[in-house]
């Protein structure tokens, strides 16, 4: 289910519809530490909140957990292993790839690029 939000950029197209990567380090979302939640650019479904981010060092907006059922994921082998790539269940919008090597208590790393992501703060 393809629902382009007529709205976005020409970056935001490039990673959520045809599979790019913003720069490392390039969000304003790596340095928010304030209590909100993060919305799906497209789409502007909730898919994390502040509670499960944290600072990978990766460059990107990093995060243990995702809110539950929000995401759908596959595999690609774009760099040449495979990587588990995810997009929001309900737009169908490439959001990042999670790794096995985030914090207790997943276990889990959600690097998702910020311009896929709309902070909200808590008010
Ligand atoms: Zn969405």
């Amino acid at each position: 289910m393809k629902k382009k939000n007529p709205n976005l950029t020409a970056e935001q197209k490039l990673v959520m519809f045809e599979d790019g990567t913003e720069p490392p380090g390039s969000s304003e979302l790596n340095n928010e530490k304030r209590d909100g939640s993060y919305h799906c650019a497209n789409c502007g479904v909730r898919l994390f909140s502040s509670d499960s981010k944290y600072e990978s060092g990766s460059g990107w907006p990093s995060f243990f957990q995702s809110l539950p059922d929000v995401f759908e994921t596959k595999t690609d082998y774009l760099l040449g292993y495979a990587r588990t790539e995810y997009h929001c269940k309900n737009c169908d919008a490439h959001h990042g790839h999670v790794f096995e090597d985030g914090p207790k208590p997943t276990g889990k790393r959600y690097c998702n690029n910020g311009v896929c992501l709309v902070f909200k703060i808590k008010n």
